[in-house]
């Protein structure tokens, strides 16, 4: 018989979460307005919000950490995190930032002015968000069987080529600064961008003289789904599957909250001096000196440790097989999943789930708030509260799917805890008939709403 399968860790360290009852949850829900960001994480029993920030740490990188130089400029941990990040991504030049957005921050600042257009797969909120801040437009060029959540398609998050040139074509050179592939999609569903399809849009780019950029949160989880999925790449290791990717690229932004499991920090890789130069004041006025930009030497140490940790195949193995197990469970129950599993989260389809709640009774944030009175267990809305207003007819935005994300956090739960996670949501579903109405909005921000918005029940 073969063996099991099991984690390649054991635990050392464990934290206490508390359950609540169902008449609880009801009360802190209403007190939320419905927006399951306002919940305190004492209100919720598993948190499947996000897997950003949330990973457990080793034991090395929290002894990596009480070896922080915290030197203003110049620190040991800075150099020790360049070495790495060279070694992982192949990029000469990096900058230290305090998050992702703020990589897209002093990024965007150095790149991108209004009227600018800005190719790419589903851009995340964020990368959105700095980009429509600056009055310039994302064109989202994924390819159509993204859209299709009962599509069999091994790199969901692929660009389409054709979509690409023809933005690429149709628009000066000049006002497209740059062509940004997020690896993995997140927002189409954690889907993988096959190697194949990097190449093609290094070959477009390249033609056209554009930029590429990737937004590299989730790489090392991409690289996985390249070594299992595109056949002549099983043989090579995560690593020299990671250093290929870059090389069809120009430089990357990092949340180093996802892949290289650390609780906070980011940065921005890059192969030209001259940008890295220019992008050095912006890291300078938003971030910080650019030997620690808004890290601590503490923080870059257990970086440079995670990077390696996040980029070993046994450990990628572990995470990938237990967001597929989740996801295999809510299949037997027949609940509508996004296909094949992404690499960090299951996302629930809600219109397949609730089609008798309209879009504009924001099918998967009803979804969302239902879980969580349920059993305690907090999601995420990825659906029309998250798409915003279109910035210029400040008319809501439909996207294709109407998704609840189960983000998994990295090496947080165990398998017991998915087990909950899926009953808990097959009582949803087996009652579903019961829901009847879905949620309105009473207040919004202007950009980036989902964060903050309060709702109504209709
Ligand atoms: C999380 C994320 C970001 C933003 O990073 P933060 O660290 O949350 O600021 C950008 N792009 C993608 C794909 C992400 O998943």
């Amino acid at each position: 018989m073969n063996l099991p399968f099991a984690e390649p860790y054991k635990i050392k360290m464990v934290e206490t979460i508390k359950r609540s009852t169902r008449e609880d949850r009801e009360k802190w829900i209403k007190e939320a307005k419905f927006n399951l960001f306002n919940l305190k994480s004492e209100q919720v029993f598993i948190d499947l919000l996000t897997d950003s920030g949330s990973g457990a740490m080793s034991d090395k990188q929290w002894s990596a950490l009480m070896q922080g130089d915290e030197s203003y400029a110049g620190s040991s941990s800075y150099y020790a995190l360049k070495k790495t990040i060279k070694e992982i991504t192949g990029f000469d030049y990096f900058l230290p930032t305090h998050q992702g957005r703020a990589a897209e921050n002093v990024l965007f600042s150095t790149l991108i002015t209004g009227d600018d257009i800005v190719p790419g797969n589903t851009h995340f909120d964020t990368t959105k968000g700095h980009i429509e801040y600056r009055k310039a437009t994302a064109v989202d060029c994924t390819i159509n069987e993204a859209f299709d959540t009962s599509i069999y398609h091994p790199f969901k998050g692929n660009l389409d080529p054709e979509k690409l040139e023809k933005v690429l074509k149709d628009n000066p050179a000049s006002k497209i600064p740059l062509i940004i592939v997020t690896i993995t999609c997140n927002s189409s569903g954690g889907q993988p961008v096959s190697m194949e399809n990097l190449q093609n849009v290094h070959q477009l780019a390249k033609k056209y003289g554009i930029k590429v950029f990737y937004d590299s949160a989730r790489f090392a989880e991409n690289a996985y789904f390249i070594k299992t999925r595109e056949k002549q790449y099983e043989r090579k290791t995560i690593r020299e599957i990671a250093r290929e990717m870059f090389s069809y690229a120009d430089g990357m932004t990092m949340s180093s909250k996802k892949d290289a499991i650390v609780n906070i920090g980011g940065f921005i890789g890059l192969r030209d001096v001259e940008l890295f130069r220019k992008a050095s004041t912006f890291n300078i006025m938003f971030e910080g000196f650019i030997t620690y930009g808004g890290m601590s030497g503490r923080d870059m140490n257990a970086l440079a440790q995670g990077l390696k940790e996040g980029t070993d195949f046994e450990y990628l193995e572990s995470r990938i097989k237990q967001v597929a197990y989740l996801g295999q469970r809510l299949k037997k129950f027949n609940i509508p999943v996004q296909e094949p599993f992404g690499g960090h989260a299951i996302f629930v389809d809600a219109k397949r789930f609730m089609p008798h709640i309209p879009k504009e009774e924001f099918p998967a944030q009803t979804l969302a708030i239902e879980l969580y009175i349920a059993a305690g267990i907090r999601t995420v809305e990825i659906g029309a509260i998250m798409a915003d207003r279109d910035p210029v007819t400040r008319h809501n935005r439909y996207p294709g799917l109407e998704l609840v994300r189960l983000a998994i956090p990295r090496r947080v739960y165990t398998n017991n805890h998915m087990d909950v996670v899926a009953v808990a949501l097959k009582n949803v579903f087996d009652k579903r008939e019961n829901i009847k109405r879905g949620v309105k909005i009473t207040k919004e921000a202007p950009i980036l709403r989902h964060f903050t918005v309060e709702l109504e029940r209709l």
